[in-house]
C-alpha cells in the first residue's frame, strides 16, 4: 500500500503558512509502514485540485488531503471528489445536528452555510471531528481510497489519531509497533555511520534515523501478526542500538530531554534547583513546562550579574577575580550555592558568553560551563558552542541549557 499527501489551500502556495499537516502526514504513514512518494500542494481552485487529485490516485493506492473542508465557497475538496467519482452529495443528519448542537453551546449562530459541512459523497465513511467543525471523510472508489481532512492542524491531528489510523490499522491484518531512542551530542552523520551496516540489515524491524535540533531519533519499527510478536522482534534489536550508543541514549520513546528529565528524577524520588546565567532562566521555564514538574523542580534563580552570584549563591570574590564568571569554579560554586540555598538534591548551573559581543581570544562568544552537584557527586562541563553564524545568541542559550539538562541525566546514572 502507498499514499500521497496532498494539501490543498492557496494561503500554503502563497507562502502564508508552513505546511506542517504535510510532515505529519507523512511521519504517521511512516510509522504505519505506509508508503509516500509524492507530497503537493494546490490552491483553493477547483480545476487544479482535481488535476492534482487525478494525478495523485494514478500513482497511489491512497491520496490524503488536508484543508478545503470548511463552510465557505472556496472550501472545494468534497465536492471536487465526489464528481470525480460520480458521486452525489448527501446530508449526513447526525453531523448536522452535532454541529447545530455545539454552536448553540458555543452561543454563535448557524448559519446556513454551515449545513455544507453536512453533505458527504454517498457511501463515504465519516470521521466525527471532536475539535472543530468538519468532519473529515473516506472515499472508497474503483480500488483506491481518498481520505479528506480538515485544515486546522489541532482538528486534523486529533481527528487522524483518534480515528483515522483505526481506520487504516483495520484496513491490514498486520500490526506496525515501533520504539524511538532518542540520542543527545552525536551528530546524524556519525550515528549513520555507525549503524549504516545494520539499516541494511534489518528488513524487520527496520531503523530509521530523524535528525532534530540538538538530538538524533532513532526509530525501530516492527510489523508483525500482532503486538507481542512485533515487541519481541524489536526487542533485541533495541538492545543492540542503546549498548551501542550508551552514552548518548537519553531515553526511549519520551517527548524531548526535559520530560526525561523530569520523569527520571520522579523515578528516582530527587529534586533539582538550578542557577542560570547566560541560559536565563530557560531550563527553569523547559521544566516547569511539564505537569507534575513541581514534585520535582523546587527554584531557579537567574543569577546575571557577579554581585547577584555572589550574594544569592554564595560565589566567592576571589574565584570571580582569579577565574572570573565564566569559569568552571564559578560554575561549581554557583551549582553548590543553589543546591545549598534550596535544600535540593541536584544543584545544576550555566554560565557562559552567549554573545553576539563579550567574548576575548581567551573565553570566545559560545564558551559555556555547565556544572551538576549532588551530596556524592560534581561534575562540570567545558562547551563551545559557537557555530560561527552572525545570530547565534538563541541557538548558544538553547544548547547550553539542553546540554545542562543532558548533564543531570549522566549524573543520575552514574548514580546509579
Ligand atoms: P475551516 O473550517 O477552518 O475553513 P478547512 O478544512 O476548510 O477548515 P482550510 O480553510 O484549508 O481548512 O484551512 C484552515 C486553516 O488551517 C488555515 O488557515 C491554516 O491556518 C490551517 N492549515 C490549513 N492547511 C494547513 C497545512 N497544510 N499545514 C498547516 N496548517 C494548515
Ligand atoms: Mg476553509
Amino acid at each position: 500500500m502507498n499514499a500521497e499527501i496532498l494539501c490543498v489551500g492557496t494561503e500554503i502556495l502563497l507562502g502564508d503558512i508552513v505546511n506542517t499537516n504535510a510532515a505529519y502526514l507523512a511521519r504517521e504513514l511512516a510509522a504505519l509502514g505506509i508508503g509516500c512518494y509524492y507530497q503537493s500542494v494546490v490552491g483553493d481552485n477547483a480545476g487544479r485540485l482535481a488535476e492534482g487529485l487525478q494525478l495523485a490516485l494514478s500513482r497511489a493506492d491512497m491520496v490524503i488531503t488536508t484543508g478545503g473542508l470548511g463552510p465557505t465557497y472556496d472550501d472545494l475538496t468534497k465536492e471536487t471528489v465526489a464528481e470525480m467519482f460520480g458521486l452525489s452529495m448527501e446530508l449526513h443528519r447526525p453531523s448536522l445536528e452535532k454541529m447545530e448542537a455545539m454552536f448553540k453551546g458555543r452561543g454563535r449562530v448557524f448559519t446556513k452555510n454551515n449545513e455544507k459541512q453536512a453533505y458527504f459523497p454517498k457511501g463515504a465513511h465519516i470521521f466525527a471531528n471532536d475539535q472543530g467543525t468538519a468532519p473529515g471523510l473516506a472515499v472508497e472508489s474503483q480500488g483506491k481510497v481518498v481520505i479528506l481532512l480538515p485544515g486546522p492542524p489541532g482538528e486534523m491531528t486529533a481527528m487522524f489519531q483518534k480515528q483515522v489510523r483505526p481506520y487504516l490499522e483495520s484496513r491490514s491484518t498486520r500490526v506496525l509497533r515501533s520504539h524511538t531512542i532518542h540520542l543527545f551530542d552525536i551528530g546524524e552523520s556519525t550515528v549513520e555511520d555507525m549503524l549504516h551496516q545494520s539499516m541494511l540489515d534489518h528488513e524487520n524491524p527496520t531503523i530509521a534515523p530523524y535528525a532534530k535540533l540538538g538530538e538524533v531519533q532513532l526509530r525501530v519499527t516492527a510489523s508483525a501478526a500482532d503486538e507481542a510478536e512485533a515487541e519481541a522482534l524489536m526487542q533485541p534489536v533495541m538492545e543492540e542500538i542503546c549498548a551501542l550508543f550508551a552514552d548518548h541514549v537519553y531515553g526511549v520513546d519520551v517527548q524531548d530531554l526535559q520530560h526525561a528529565l523530569v520523569g527520571r528524577l520522579q523515578e528516582l524520588g530527587k529534586t533539582i534547583a538550578v542557577a542560570e546565567s547566560c541560559t536565563g532562566g530557560t531550563i527553569a521555564s523547559r521544566l516547569t513546562d511539564i505537569a507534575g514538574a513541581s514534585q520535582v523542580f523546587l527554584c531557579g534563580a537567574v543569577t546575571y550579574s557577579n554581585e547577584s552570584k555572589q550574594k544569592m549563591l554564595g560565589v566567592s570574590a576571589q574565584t570571580l577575580e582569579q577565574h572570573g564568571a565564566v569559569s568552571p569554579e564559578c560554575a561549581l560554586e554557583m551549582a553548590r550555592g543553589i543546591r545549598t540555598a534550596s535544600g535540593s538534591g541536584i544543584g545544576l548551573s550555566t554560565t557562559g558568553i552567549a554573545g553576539p559581543g563579550g567574548g576575548t581570544p581567551q573565553k570566545p562568544v559560545g564558551l559555556v560551563y555547565v556544572a551538576a552537584v549532588t551530596e556524592s557527586q560534581e561534575k562540570v562541563l567545558e562547551l563551545n558552542l559557537s557555530r560561527g553564524y552572525a545570530d547565534q545568541r538563541k541557538l548558544i542559550r538553547n544548547w547550553a541549557s539542553m546540554y545542562a539538562m543532558n548533564l543531570v541525566l549522566e549524573l543520575c546514572r552514574e548514580a546509579e
